[in-house]
């Protein structure tokens, strides 16, 4: 299993914020931001360049959860990232949004 899935298992324990059908949003362990919650999908997909037509739905309620998320933490500005391979800063193989708030962004990013 990723990690992620033993979260989604219960099998670790994390910050859950939100969970549907398709996705879950907890804490990031390691925030880069007041706020920094990861939003990832049920289904595995290891990374963003490995999604396939298969995935359009999942990669939607993935991009939706975002906004549900954001909007109960009260965040305005925010922004969300995904990392994809490890030249990006990927560590953990399963597809992930970041979701980054609470605090005034720079651009461009690291
Ligand atoms: P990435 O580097 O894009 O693959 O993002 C993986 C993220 O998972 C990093 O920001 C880590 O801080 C975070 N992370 C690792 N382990 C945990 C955990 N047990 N609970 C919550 N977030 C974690």
């Amino acid at each position: 299993l990723t990690l992620f899935e033993k979260i989604i298992a219960r099998q670790i324990p994390a910050d859950i914020v939100y969970e549907d059908d398709h996705t879950i949003a907890f804490r990031d362990i390691h925030p880069q931001a007041p706020t920094h919650v990861l939003i990832v999908p049920r289904q595995v997909i290891p990374r963003l360049d490995l999604a396939t037509e298969a995935d359009v739905e999942v990669l939607g309620r993935c991009m939706l959860a975002v906004g549900i998320v954001a909007k109960q933490l009260g965040l305005s500005g925010y922004r969300v990232v995904i990392n994809n391979g490890e030249d990006a800063g990927q560590t953990v193989f399963h597809l992930h949004l970041h979701l980054l708030g609470g605090r005034r962004l720079t651009w461009p990013p690291g």
